[in-house]
């Protein structure tokens, strides 16, 4: 079954401006299941002209509490279509069902509620002085771009757009051109709130034609970005020399390290979970596991035995913990990682390979869970960023060798660190170049704190206040007693 979806814009659906359509292809059978506008700078021009005038109208007034309202009421409606969500989101990724219906759908509600609630809750400065007052206020930006990746469609749209319309300013977002469908839903979702017109909209298309015309616009005042590095670095070159405000989220290769002291159990079953949830496609990923020499064969052997058991296969089986990647093409690059790694003398422990599965998942872009070991830490495999189901393996005799080869890499958004001694763990996460430290767990996620990366993997931070601080200028008044 294959729907049409439309751009959101000024509050109503609306096909592109050129009449011109692409096919969103679910990735775990091949099957067309939407057709999408291939917008284009007119159609960002639309959208960006309605934000600015729900800037100028009701939306621009909207009280704190009238706009976490809003945010609430977002969250309630999504809540009540859960599985609906869900299911479109499994569908269009690929990913297996039970990661969108326990972790992208909840998390997207919980963003619209958690800033609902920060907004109520925010204070701002006030800095007395002798003979002066001052008082700090918070103010929206006015029309705001944010641009999303394909991994965790809603789940980064809605941590965006939540944070974004609770601190008022109106949104034109660009969702991924290879996962749309639940972009589409939430614009539902809002129109149907009698949200208020143009204060969020949606631009549907490739980022070259729609994301580059909506970095580029005059009017965008900030550009919220997550995606991959090179994209970033083109979004970073447009927007910087109209000065926008940017964020940046960006690529990863982030160690598991795994000392000799840590809790073996707990320590696999994190290694498992970090590198092989959401197919291995999320930023977070622990694809290079560097473990203490005394004890990486059992942890290797451990390791091997556990990803050989997960089930690979249809998404809306339940029980499947490793779905499709998101297309054939990302699989061919994945693919040809492992072939690298082949050529440079590694050892497929596990995986390597396409499962073979029945019908209609023969014509998905799956792959097995591989873990690779033997390879030079050093090498194009165990450094730079894959985005899918493979993992390699490193032994380390050292902590300062530990940390040596985590932080030998482009990347620095996350590490999780593995360890039963208090001081090594805080030794470690000081040192380890990451914008993100797990010691004993991994993405374990509190919505107030910060998250973004060092290095290539980001500028700026988002989450909690930091999100309230991008997505607002904070103005201070001086008052002469
Ligand atoms: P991508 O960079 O190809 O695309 C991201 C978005 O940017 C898409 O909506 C795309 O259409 C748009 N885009 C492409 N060219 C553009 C341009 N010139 N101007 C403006 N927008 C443009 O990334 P992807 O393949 O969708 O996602 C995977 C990448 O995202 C990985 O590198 C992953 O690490 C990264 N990621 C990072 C985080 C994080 O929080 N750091 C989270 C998820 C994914």
């Amino acid at each position: 079954m294959s729907v049409v979806l439309s751009n959101l814009i000024g509050g109503e659906a609306v096909p592109p401006d050129n009449d011109e359509w692409f096919d969103d292809i679910a990735p775990a059978t091949g099957d067309v299941i939407a057709r999408i506008p291939r917008s284009g700078p007119s159609d960002v021009d639309h959208a960006v002209l309605a934000a600015l005038g729900a800037m100028d109208g009701s939306w621009g007034s909207a009280s704190t509490a009238e706009r976490a309202e809003l945010c609430d009421d977002i969250a309630a409606a999504i809540e009540v279509r859960l599985d609906e969500f869900a299911e479109l989101e499994s569908r269009d990724t690929g990913k297996p069902i039970s990661f969108a219906r326990n972790v992208d759908i909840p998390r997207s509600i919980a963003n619209f509620r958690f800033y609902a609630g920060a907004v109520r809750h925010d204070e701002t400065g006030f800095h007395p002085m002798a003979d002066a007052i001052n008082y700090t206020v918070r103010q929206p930006l006015g029309a705001v771009a944010l641009i999303t990746p394909w991994n965790l469609p809603l789940y980064l749209l809605s941590w965006k757009a939540a944070a974004a319309l609770a601190t008022g300013n109106a949104i034109v977002a660009k969702p991924s051109e290879l996962t749309p469908c639940t972009a589409d839903a939430l614009a539902d979702v809002i129109a149907n709130l009698g949200a208020p017109a143009g204060a969020f909209n949606v631009v549907h298309g490739y980022g070259a034609e729609v994301g580059q015309a909506l970095v580029e616009h005059p009017d965008i005042k900030a550009v919220s970005f997550t995606g991959g590095t090179v994209t970033g670095r083109r979004v970073a070159a447009t927007a910087a020399p109209q000065l926008k405000k940017l964020s940046l989220e960006l690529g990863g290769k982030n160690p598991t390290i795994v000392f000799a002291d840590a809790d073996i159990d707990l320590a696999v079953e994190g290694a498992v979970r970090a590198g092989f949830s959401n197919t291995g496609q999320i930023c977070l990923c622990g694809s290079r596991i560097l473990v203490e020499r005394s004890i990486f064969a059992e942890f290797t052997d451990r390791l091997v035995e556990q990803v050989g058991q997960m089930v690979v296969g249809a998404p809306d089986d339940p029980n499947t913990q490793v779905g499709s990647l998101i297309g054939p093409d990302h699989r061919s690059k994945v693919e040809a990682y492992i072939e690298l790694a082949r050529q440079d003398g590694g050892t497929i422990r596990c995986g390597g390979k396409r499962p073979d599965l029945p019908a209609p998942w023969d014509g998905g872009a799956f792959l097995e869970p591989t873990v690779i070991t033997g390879l030079d830490p050093g090498c194009r495999t165990a450094t730079e960023e894959i985005f899918g189901p493979v993992v390699t393996v490193h032994p380390f005799d050292s902590e300062e060798e530990a940390v040596g080869l985590a932080n030998a890499v482009e990347y620095g958004l996350a590490a999780s660190v593995w360890t039963e001694d208090l001081r090594r763990a805080h030794r470690v996460a000081a040192t380890v170049q990451a914008g993100m430290v797990w010691v004993n767990t991994w993405l374990h996620r509190d919505l107030r704190v910060p998250f973004g990366g060092m290095k290539n993997s980001g500028v700026g931070r988002e989450g909690g206040r930091w999100s309230l601080d991008f997505f607002t200028d904070q103005r201070n008044i001086c008052i002469k007693l």
